[in-house]
């Protein structure tokens, strides 16, 4: 690490953003002819017959494993699927084999196991130009407490290690970190295009640069709030959030979403005037589709009421804050976006970003699938593949599974 570097580690209080660090990608290292480990994120979700319901985190790691079969490589891909205990066919990846046999237009066969001696065997006839599928790496304990011993198999695979599966990156698990420690390990293109999406927004966002968060507790995003706060030039909150800090101004908030203990950061946080919070709230007397919703400003909440969107006037105001931003980064539904009747703030905030001309960043699981739902995902600079890794990295966070990667030069 350079002086540079370390000085700015010690200056964040040892928390090196990870933006701050330059990684190699697979375009720094020649393959060819190499046993390439590529972990990628193949978590996909599926219906009950094992049928793939979303391909996207399969179709989004094509752009890697092309470059890397068209440079030659001979690639050994790996990923987990789900939670299983131990080894366990309703987790199987032979489904996302299939998709990829499909989507690369060539058999991508599916190993029996991810370490041991048929897995070798198949690795040692890998031609130049051709990928297998390990089975699922959760089938072993060791994966997930990122022992040492079963790290060192995976790496005996290959010569060299691309960790693309940012999704799991926050996690230090033996095929997202310990294997690097065996092994050089670089960025594939996926994990490149989250860096650089969200580190530049963070690190270097052309301005003016506006936040929105939302969701359920602040407590799940006081590290966000108070990395981005310094940073942004406007922080817009919604949400289940918002009503911690309607409380903290002493207003009455009925029975909506309270995080208690976070009152007091919100009060703290609210005395920056770049806090934003909706000046008006949709009410309705339960969370049900078919409710009958009324609109009240923010301080008339009645006490019996239940705050479940921003209001109509908040959402104008919040597109027009972001209609004149040239960074915007958004995680956290402005309400209950999943019954339509909570579901206007959420759209109109998508909108607004869709119909931007500035860079446009969607972080958060629930976020993601809000965006997707109501159309607006292609029309966004960037959805991220990570949900709690695109958090932590919007706290500020080093990521152990981008942290163990090798620094350019
Ligand atoms: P993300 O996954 O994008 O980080 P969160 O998990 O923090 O987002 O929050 C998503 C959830 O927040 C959604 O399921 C949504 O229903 C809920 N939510 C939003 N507004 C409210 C509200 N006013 N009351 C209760 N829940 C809310
Ligand atoms: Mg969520």
């Amino acid at each position: 690490m350079s002086p540079q570097r370390s000085a700015r580690g010690r200056a964040l209080g040892g928390r090196i953003a990870a933006v701050l660090l330059k990684k190699k990608t697979i375009r720094d290292i020649d393959v060819a002819n190499k046993r390439v480990f590529v972990r990628a994120d193949f978590n996909v979700p599926q219906d009950d017959s094992g049928r793939i319901t979303d391909d996207r985190r399969i179709t989004e790691s094509l752009p890697t494993l092309r470059a890397l079969l068209d440079s030659g490589a001979k690639v050994i891909l790996a990923s987990h699927l789900g939670r299983p205990k131990g080894f366990d066919k309703r987790w199987t990846l032979q489904p996302v084999a299939d998709r990829l046999s499909q989507l690369l237009d060539r058999n991508v066969p599916l190993a029996p196991d991810c370490v041991g001696e048929r897995v070798e065997l198949m690795v040692n006839n890998l031609q130049s130009g051709e990928a297998i599928l390990l089975e699922n790496v959760r089938f072993h304990d060791e994966e997930t407490s990122n022992d040492q011993s079963f790290a060192k198999a995976l790496a005996n695979l290959a010569d060299i290690y691309v960790n693309d599966a940012f999704g799991t990156a926050h996690r230090a698990h033996a095929s997202t970190e310990g294997i690097a420690h065996f092994i050089p390990g670089v960025a594939g293109l996926l994990m490149e295009k989250e860096i650089e999406f969200l580190g530049n927004a963070l690190e270097n966002p052309k301005r003016p640069f506006v936040a929105i968060l939302g969701g359920t507790k602040v407590k799940d995003k006081i590290g966000v709030i108070e990395n981005l706060l310094p940073k942004v030039d406007k922080l817009l909150i919604g949400g289940g959030m918002m009503f911690t800090f309607y409380k903290a101004m002493d207003c009455e908030i009925g029975k909506s979403l309270l995080d208690e203990d976070s009152i007091d950061f919100a009060e703290r946080v609210l005395a920056n005037e770049k806090l934003i919070v909706p000046i008006d709230v949709v009410v309705a007397d339960k969370v049900e589709a078919g409710a009958s919703t009324y609109t009240v400003d923010w301080d008339l909440i009645p006490s019996d009421g239940i705050g479940l969107d921003i209001g109509p006037k908040a959402a104008i105001e919040f597109s027009q804050i972001i209609q004149s931003a040239e960074t915007i980064v958004w995680n956290g539904p402005m309400g209950v976006f999943e019954i339509p009747e909570f579901s206007h703030g959420t759209k109109e905030i998508a909108r607004a970003m869709a119909e931007s001309n500035g860079t446009t960043i969607v972080g958060g699981g629930d976020t993601a699938a809000a965006v997707e739902k109501f159309g607006f995902a292609d029309k966004m600079s960037h959805v991220s593949t990570g949900g709690g890794a695109s958090l932590e990295f919007m706290e500020g966070k080093l990521l152990p599974g981008i942290a163990v990667l090798q620094d350019l030069e």
